[in-house]
């Protein structure tokens, strides 16, 4: 089997690098803490942001950071998978839970966990950075499902931002793999 073949070069000469053809691109956001653009960010309800890091069609995830503008439910929501989330600045909290994520929490939370997403009072701008997989189910107190997001419903509210603001359509394609 001849794998050399089957790679291809990305740079020739000293520190040259191959990878398989079929290989995806890498994804680089550089400008993940700047505010230099803030048409990148996607509007979530009227105080809260998304800026898209990997929309993983693939595989059904999506990564992200979270900003909070202000106190307040975020959603209630119940978890299809499992969610990895890092705090970088200011707090937020579940009601249904007994601590509170400040900048560097990382939380775990598991498939079937439903909880109610606020930034307490006082709190300053929050960001986090979550991987979410599956589907957010968005319930009421009662349990009762009343709409779900998942990376497809993601990658659709990045496209109709991204070509609002004037980035256009095919912008968030840069962020699916
Ligand atoms: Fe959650």
């Amino acid at each position: 089997m001849n794998i050399a073949a089957n790679l291809k070069v990305f740079k020739t000469g000293p520190g040259a690098l191959v990878a398989p053809s079929d290989m995806l691109s890498e994804i680089v956001r550089g400008d993940c803490l700047s505010e230099n653009d803030p048409r990148q960010w996607v509007p979530l309800g009227d105080d809260n942001y998304s800026l898209p890091l990997c929309l993983n069609a693939s595989e059904g995830y999506w990564v992200h950071l979270l900003r909070a503008t202000k106190p307040g439910v975020i959603n209630r929501h119940r978890h299809s998978a499992p969610v990895h989330l890092m705090t970088f600045e200011g707090h937020w909290h579940y009601p249904e839970k007994d601590w509170v994520a400040g900048p560097g929490t990382y939380v775990f939370e598991p498939p079937g966990d439903i909880h109610t997403l606020c930034v307490p009072e006082g709190g300053a701008v929050m960001v986090f950075m979550a991987n979410v997989r599956g589907a957010l189910l968005y319930v009421d107190e009662a349990g009762t499902l009343s709409g779900y997001d998942d990376v497809f419903t993601r990658i659709d509210a990045c496209r109709r931002h991204y070509t609002a603001v004037g980035l256009g359509a095919d912008y968030v394609r840069r962020f699916i793999r």
